[in-house]
């Protein structure tokens, strides 16, 4: 009896098999995944796990025993090789074929990698699972100099990590400003001195050109420049992981193509997570995110469609970034905005910033403020006076009924 195929261990594909058994579906469920761990959680890997401050079954999305117990097959160390979809049928590495009812396809994203000369040196690290966590560990010394390709959220937050654990921290970013992808200037502004003031140097504007180093690597090389280093982490952006996808015929375009329900260009494959490209019809554009709320909610989206109920992926994005003791929670996208407002104090550490669109709240960014940011996400899409929105004696909730 075929049933469903998950491929991929991940947030997605996790979620998917347990709504799968929530929502009654009976047949088989068989997630594949090329890890060897049970689907685990991935936003605390350059946070509280690369603290040293959560074991691993800790950061597992589910015990392992659930898996068992809800009756769902999990292949970990397998490596889905090949997707027929006229058969309707998955191969993996073991030779071993599995036939479906419903493909699903979470096969996320990798990391970016830099092929620059002597970028191959033992020190060299990215972080996107929990074995390349535990190689970063290793050297995480304190006194040792630790150099981050990348100003983005992961970067940054591993910095913050590797000035709680005294080491020497170096961020070197390419563009003018840190976070410039991913905020706006007074965000960067606000993050490059918080990070500045805890000791960490950032160098803007500065590309690596290679390493430098006899058995691993001992120096990292921008131009004139030279930055001594024990360790390095590059968090430059990452890939989806199409390649399955493409080579079946899937429709695939910065990630694999779905419709609103997580539909591929095939009826019985569906995608989620951060190797789909997805219609947001709130924000009436093609999307391909990279978040845990996104790949949770699109495996719910995926189950459901499955199993005949017709549901619409329709969130607006949000995010989180913990870094020191701040926890930045986002939601939408703040360069949809035209004008920008301030509630509260920057220099507190404890504040929102609204981005607004013709008057229309588009996004926010809440600083140490979860209670706030409740009502951020429920403001998007919402005609706001900006001097509410300033006024930190009005309650902003006064704002939803309108
Ligand atoms: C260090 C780090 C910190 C992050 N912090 C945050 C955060 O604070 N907040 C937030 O919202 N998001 C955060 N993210 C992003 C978030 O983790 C991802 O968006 C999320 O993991 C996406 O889930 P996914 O299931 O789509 O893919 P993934 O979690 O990437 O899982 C995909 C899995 O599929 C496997 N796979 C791929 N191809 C195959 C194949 N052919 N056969 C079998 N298996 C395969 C992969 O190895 C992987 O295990 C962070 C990511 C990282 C790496």
């Amino acid at each position: 009896m075929s049933g469903v195929v998950i491929i991929g261990g991940g947030h997605a594909a996790g979620q998917a098999a347990a709504s799968l058994r929530q929502a009654g579906y009976e047949r088989d469920v068989t997630l594949i995944g090329d890890e060897p761990h049970a689907p685990y959680q991935r936003p605390p890997l350059s946070k509280a796990y690369l603290k040293g401050e959560l074991s691993a079954d800790k950061v597992l999305l589910r015990a392992a025993s659930f898996y068992e117990d809800k009756n769902i097959t999990l292949q970990l160390e397998t490596r889905a090789t090949q997707i027929d979809p006229a058969h309707q049928r998955v191969s993996l590495g073991t030779d071993q074929q599995l036939d479906y009812e419903h493909l699903l396809i979470c096969t996320g994203s990798r990391p970016r990698r830099l092929n620059l000369e002597g970028s191959d040196l033992p020190g060299i690290h990215y972080l996107r699972t929990m074995d390349d966590v535990d190689g970063i560990r290793e050297g995480m010394r304190p006194g040792a100099n630790l150099v981050i390709v990348g100003g983005g959220y992961i970067g940054l937050e591993v910095a913050s990590v590797g000035i709680g654990l005294g080491l020497n921290v170096r961020v070197l970013e390419m563009e003018q400003r840190i976070l410039q992808r991913v905020t706006t200037p007074t965000m960067s502004a606000f993050y490059q001195q918080l990070h500045s003031d805890r000791g960490v140097h950032i160098h803007t504007d500065t590309t690596v050109q290679g390493f430098a180093g006899t058995d691993r690597v001992e120096q990292v090389l921008c131009g004139d420049q030279a930055f001594d280093a024990d360790i390095v982490v590059v968090g430059i952006g990452v890939v989806p992981n199409v390649e399955l996808a493409e080579a079946a015929g899937l429709r695939c375009e910065n990630g694999i193509v779905v419709d609103e329900h997580c539909r591929t260009s095939d009826p019985h494959i569906f995608a989620a997570g951060d190797c789909s490209n997805h219609p947001n019809p709130l924000l009436g554009r093609r999307l391909r995110l990279e978040s845990v709320p996104n790949a949770m909610e699109q495996a719910r989206v995926s189950v459901a469609n499955m199993l005949g109920d017709p549901k619409t992926y329709a969130a607006v994005p949000w995010f989180w970034s913990d870094q020191y003791e701040l926890k930045l929670q986002m939601v939408g996208f703040s360069a949809d905005g035209d004008s920008e407002v301030l509630r509260g104090d920057m220099a507190s550490n404890q504040f929102a910033i609204f981005y607004l669109k013709a008057g229309t709240v588009v996004a926010a960014d809440a600083v140490n403020s979860p209670k706030e940011f409740m009502i951020c996400k429920q403001l998007i899409g919402k005609g706001v006076n900006p001097d509410d929105l300033k006024n930190t004696d009005f309650d902003l909730r006064g704002l939803l009924a309108a």
